[in-house]
C-alpha cells in the first residue's frame, strides 16, 4: 500500500476518503431549523474542513494550542460561542448547538477553546458584569484580543465545587479599595496562557457574606501563577492550568456585581451544559462517518467489511445511537430557545449524549482495527477527547444524580 504523504510531522492523512463530510440527519431531527441557523451550521462545517482538519492532528500530537486558529475563529465570529455581545447578531441556542456539533465533529480542543472563551468566561462577564465591564471585555474577547478563563474547580473540590475554599476579602491597599484573593484552582482552560481569569471565590472577612462571588483577575497580577497541566491524554490542543492565587490584589471594580452567590455560577454552567451535549453528538458523528468510510473500503476475507452482516449491524447500532442523540439535543434546544428548558432536562441531554458518544467512539475504534489507534484516522482523537466531555461541566454521575433527584424527590449527593 502506498502511504499518503505526511501533512504534518508525525501525522498522516486518513487511510480512507473523508473529504466529503456526511450531512447526517437520518430522521430529520434538524429538518425544521431556520435558514439562518442552517447557514451558521454550514459555515462552521466549512471552516472545520478548510482550517481545522488539515492542521489539528499536529497540534494535538504536540500538545500545542492552535493560537492561529483562535484568531481565525474570532474573525468568523465563532469564538464567542453564541454568547450575546453588544453590536453583534444574536444567535439562537439551536444555531449555537449546531455550531458546537460541527466544531466537535472537527476537533474537541477547538470546540473547547470556544466553550472556555465564549461559553464560560465571556458569558460570566456578560451575564453578571456591570455595563462598564461588558464594555471593557465583551468586544475584545469576541475578537480574541483578550483570552479568558473560568476558574471554579479546585484541587480538592470538583463535583462539589459549591464547597470551594478559595477566599476573597475586602482590603484597601495603597489607598485603593479592592479584594485580596487566596486559593488554588485546577483544570482551568486558558488559565496559564490567557489574559484574564474569572475566579470564583468565597467572600470572607468582616464584610464577607461567605457566599461565592465572581472576580475578573488579570493573569499577570502579582501572586497569580498558572502552571500548565502536562501529560494530558484528552483535548491535547487546549491547555488546562493549575492556578495558585497567593495574596492576589484586585481593585473593587474587578468584582462582577451580579455574581454574588453560587446561583450565578450555576446559571453560567446551565447555559453551557447543552452545548457540551451537542459537542458529544459531534464527536459521535465524526466516529460514525469514519467507520462507514472505512467499512466500505477495507477488504477482509475477499470482501469489504461493509458487506459483512455483523459490521452492518454495528453501523446500524451506531446510527441508532447518533439519531437518538440528535433528537434529544434538537428537542431540548427547542425548549431552551422557548425559555422552557429545565436544568434537569439539560442534565439528561448531557448524560445521554456523552454516554452514547463514548459507545459510538468505542465501536468505531474497534471497527478500524489497528488503524483505529492511528491519529491520522481521526477516531482515536475523538475517542480520547470524549473522555474530557464525559467529566467536565458535571460528570456523567452528577448529571444522573441531578435527574435522579428530580425523579425521586430525594437528593442522593448532598
Ligand atoms: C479537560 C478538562 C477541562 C476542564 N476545564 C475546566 C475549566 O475551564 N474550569 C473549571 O472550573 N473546571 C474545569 N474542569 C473541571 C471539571 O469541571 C471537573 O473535572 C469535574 O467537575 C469533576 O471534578 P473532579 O475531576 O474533581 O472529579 P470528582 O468530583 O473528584 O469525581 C470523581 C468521580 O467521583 C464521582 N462522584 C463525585 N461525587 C459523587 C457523588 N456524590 N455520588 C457518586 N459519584 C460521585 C464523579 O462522577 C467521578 O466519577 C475541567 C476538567 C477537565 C478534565
Amino acid at each position: 500500500m502506498t502511504r499518503p504523504t505526511p501533512v504534518m510531522p508525525g501525522v498522516t492523512a486518513p487511510d480512507y476518503d473523508l473529504s466529503q463530510p456526511l450531512d447526517l440527519d437520518y430522521v430529520g431531527a434538524f429538518a425544521d431549523v431556520a435558514p439562518d441557523e442552517r447557514a451558521h451550521q454550514l459555515a462552521v462545517r466549512a471552516f472545520v474542513q478548510a482550517e481545522v482538519l488539515p492542521v489539528i492532528d499536529g497540534y494535538w500530537e504536540r500538545a500545542e494550542v492552535p493560537f492561529d486558529l483562535v484568531k481565525k475563529l474570532a474573525e468568523q465570529d465563532f469564538l464567542r460561542d453564541g454568547v450575546d455581545v453588544p453590536g453583534r447578531p444574536k444567535i439562537s441556542f439551536m444555531a449555537e448547538g449546531l455550531a458546537s456539533m460541527e466544531m466537535s465533529r472537527g476537533d474537541g480542543s477547538v470546540a473547547t477553546i470556544c466553550g472556555v472563551q465564549g461559553g464560560l468566561a465571556l458569558r460570566s462577564i456578560v451575564m453578571h458584569g456591570s455595563p462598564e465591564q461588558v464594555e471593557r471585555y465583551a468586544g475584545p474577547m469576541a475578537r480574541g484580543e483578550i483570552l479568558g478563563a473560568f476558574a471554579l474547580t479546585e484541587p480538592t473540590h470538583g463535583s462539589d465545587s459549591v464547597s470551594l475554599e478559595t477566599t476573597a476579602r475586602k482590603e484597601t491597599r495603597d489607598g485603593v479599595e479592592g479584594y485580596v484573593i487566596d486559593g488554588e484552582k485546577k483544570w482551568i482552560g486558558f488559565g496559564s496562557c490567557g489574559d484574564i481569569t474569572v475566579v470564583w471565590a468565597r467572600l470572607v472577612g468582616e464584610d464577607g457574606d461567605n457566599q461565592v462571588h465572581g472576580f475578573v483577575v488579570p493573569q499577570d497580577a502579582p501572586g497569580y501563577t498558572g502552571t500548565t497541566i502536562e501529560g494530558k491524554l484528552s483535548l491535547r490542543a487546549i491547555w488546562q492550568a493549575h492556578i495558585a492565587l497567593d495574596d492576589v490584589f484586585v481593585p473593587a471594580d474587578a468584582a462582577l456585581p451580579g455574581a454574588t452567590s453560587f446561583k450565578a455560577t450555576a446559571a453560567v454552567l446551565f447555559a453551557t451544559r447543552l452545548a457540551v451535549a451537542w459537542s458529544a453528538v459531534g464527536h459521535a458523528v465524526a466516529c460514525y462517518e469514519a467507520a462507514v468510510a472505512y467499512a466500505k473500503q477495507r477488504i477482509q476475507f475477499g470482501k469489504p467489511l461493509a458487506a459483512k452482516q455483523m459490521v452492518q449491524e454495528r453501523l446500524t447500532h451506531m446510527l441508532s445511537l447518533v439519531t437518538q442523540m440528535q433528537l434529544l439535543v434538537a428537542q431540548t434546544t427547542r425548549l431552551a430557545d422557548a425559555g422552557q428548558l429545565s436544568g434537569e432536562q439539560a442534565s439528561l441531554a448531557k448524560y445521554t449524549t456523552t454516554r452514547q458518544a463514548r459507545e459510538v467512539a468505542s465501536i468505531a475504534r474497534d471497527m478500524l482495527g489497528g488503524n483505529g489507534i492511528l491519529l491520522g484516522n481521526r477516531v482515536a482523537r475523538h475517542f480520547a477527547d470524549i473522555e474530557a466531555l464525559h467529566t467536565y461541566e458535571g460528570t456523567e454521575s452528577m448529571q444522573a444524580l441531578i435527574v435522579g433527584r428530580d425523579i425521586t424527590g430525594v437528593s442522593a449527593f448532598a
